[in-house]
């Protein structure tokens, strides 16, 4: 018997998921970065396992990713929780990439003093108008 350890189908199951997610997500900024026209910037992007701290103020919710910017510096940080992004559909997957990467757009209009809720308006409607608005005109 072979000392090294097994694991289950179902997790094996669950890595293969990740794993899928994580090409696709990787495909998805690669793809929007260039839409957004934001080429200029560097945008780092890392994978989250354990989970992305809420800092919504609003128990229940799901932070899929989150993106801090130096917009003086045109470099952005964005994460993602692969295990939450993994239950997402593929457009809601590709939503969450478009939010965070206009993220990117807004963030110099935004500081301290000022409720981050807008923000979150703000680039959550701008996201819905870009995605219809590119399949309105793909399809
Ligand atoms: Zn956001």
């Amino acid at each position: 018997m072979s000392a090294k350890k097994r694991r289950p189908a179902h997790r094996k199951a669950a890595i293969r998921k990740h794993e899928r997610t994580v090409e696709r997500l990787g495909r998805l900024v690669s793809l929007w970065m260039d839409r957004l026209w934001l080429g200029q910037w560097q945008i780092d992007v890392t994978w989250e396992w354990n989970g992305i701290r809420n800092e919504t103020g609003q128990p229940n919710f799901i932070v899929h990713a989150n993106c801090v910017t130096s917009w003086a510096y045109l470099h952005a940080h964005i994460r993602f929780d692969v295990p939450e992004c993994s239950v997402l559909s593929a457009y809601r997957l590709e939503a969450v990439v478009v939010h965070e990467l206009m993220h990117v757009h807004v963030a110099q209009m935004c500081g301290e003093g000022v409720d981050p809720n807008h923000e979150e308006r703000v680039v959550t409607q701008l996201t819905n108008v870009l995605m219809h608005a590119y399949r309105a005109r793909v399809s």
